[in-house]
């Protein structure tokens, strides 16, 4: 069985990455969201760990290196942030969700696809590049570029836009954010066991 790595980014020690009024700070938010994907995926009988668990912003070729212990087809990762369009000293406009992986045509681009789906379903306004065939964005992101199975890089909304902090914030919200990730990696396991 394929095994899910769950990575949350930064740390209690990253500056900034932060709401402009505070509310929401990155590292703490994605914490959240890992750890209850985490329960939801092994309830569902899925074999699912971070790799962090840390409080503090662990460095990314140690991360890589946790990740690497696997070989390419034992595991999938998913790194959960939350996007930011400015500095975090004021509110911005952009607002959405939106997926990475790396350029070219790997299996990541299949799990980016079906978080996509998950949630486009859920009713989130999604952020794609369809220049390639796909709605994933591509870009030599240091975990995604190092890591040796499929990874993905999932920004969950911004955390300097009012509305979209409100509602990644709520309780509903979160467990929107928590359904979607569930969603797009339970149907990207079943497409990868047949
Ligand atoms: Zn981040």
């Amino acid at each position: 069985m394929v095994k899910v790595l769950i990575d949350n980014g930064h740390g209690a020690n990253t500056p900034g990455k932060r709401s402009p009024d505070g509310r929401l700070r990155e590292y703490a938010y994605a914490r959240e969201i890992a750890e209850r994907l985490e329960c939801e995926l092994r309830k569902r009988g899925i074999d699912a760990e971070r790799i962090v668990k840390e409080e503090t912003d662990v460095p990314l070729a140690e991360r890589v290196r946790r990740v690497n212990e696997y070989k390419a087809s034992e595991a999938v990762l998913v790194s959960i942030h939350v996007n930011a369009a400015g500095m975090g000293d004021e509110w911005k406009q952009a607002r959405g969700w939106e997926c990475w992986t790396s350029p070219g045509r790997t299996k990541a681009d299949r799990l980016a696809t079906c978080l996509y789906d998950a949630a486009r379903a859920l009713g989130f306004k999604t952020r794609e590049d369809t220049t390639d065939g796909d709605p994933d964005k591509e870009g030599h992101l240091y975990i995604l570029k190092h890591t040796r199975c499929p990874a993905v890089l999932t920004e969950n909304l911004f955390q300097d836009n009012r509305e979209d902090v409100d509602l990644l914030l709520s309780a509903a919200g979160k467990a929107s954010i928590v359904e979607l990730h569930v969603k797009g990696i339970t149907s990207f396991l079943m497409k990868n066991d047949e």
